[in-house]
């Protein structure tokens, strides 16, 4: 469905999510899943089902995987770091031609891009390679090696603070409300979320779009 209310939000900066954001794949989420459990269970010395049960619970009441491994204590740079040796997205995941122009497309209309991802800076670098899109792209790239991950402030205000924007003037696009969308509203910088699967949370995020080339329609660059 198209952006029903034709919104158009006036920003210098475009911060993005990574994974579920700017690629989707169901396949790609269940091999990461199995190594996620895996590399718990390893490092919890227990059996992978009770690792599952455990992960599952704490993701649910934390929102995000990184506050899960936080209360399970799992050290979360040596986990991202084992998690990148062990899965390679090259084989998994292509490139989609839509997303690779609608980043071209807002680069080359002037707008700085920035990445905010909860995922290691390893990973991060395997999965653009896989999706086709070339790190330069980014004017900033934060991951959870950088800061504290979402939805603490810090990689927000981070990526801000490199691109030399204010929060009113810049937008995140991302598929998780509580997780990122909603702190990224705190700070003041306009939120859309990217609702592949009928998230409807949409009092809550400023534009609610189906698929990522519409925020094409939806972005114009601030006049100075
Ligand atoms: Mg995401």
């Amino acid at each position: 469905m198209p952006n029903s209310d034709s919104k158009k939000l006036t920003v210098e900066c475009i911060l993005f999510d990574l994974d579920g954001t700017l690629y989707y794949s169901p396949d790609y989420n269940a091999r990461v899943e199995a190594e996620i459990t895996a590399i718990v269970a390893h490092t919890l010395k227990t059996h992978v089902s009770k690792a599952k049960l455990r992960l599952d619970e704490e993701r649910k009441r934390r929102g995000t995987l990184t506050g899960a491994l936080r209360v399970l204590g799992v050290n979360r740079g040596v986990f991202f770091e084992t998690l990148a040796e062990k899965i390679e997205p090259l084989t998994i995941l292509t490139p989609d031609p839509s997303t690779i122009l609608t980043l071209r497309t807002l680069k080359k209309r002037g707008l700085k891009l920035g990445l905010v991802t909860n995922n290691g800076c390893k990973m991060v670098g395997k999965i653009l390679r896989a999706i086709g899109l070339e790190a330069s792209l980014f004017d900033v790239v934060v991951t959870s090696d950088d800061t504290e991950p979402k939805p603490s402030s810090q990689p927000f205000l981070f990526a801000l603070d490199k691109l030399k924007c204010t929060p009113d003037e810049t937008v995140y696009v991302g598929d998780r409300v509580q997780a990122e969308l909603s702190p990224a509203r705190k700070l003041g910088i306009k939120t859309v979320l990217l609702a592949r699967e009928g998230n409807t949370q949409r009092d809550q995020v400023d534009v609610v779009i189906a698929r990522l080339p519409e925020v094409l329609n939806l972005i114009e660059p601030r006049q100075d």
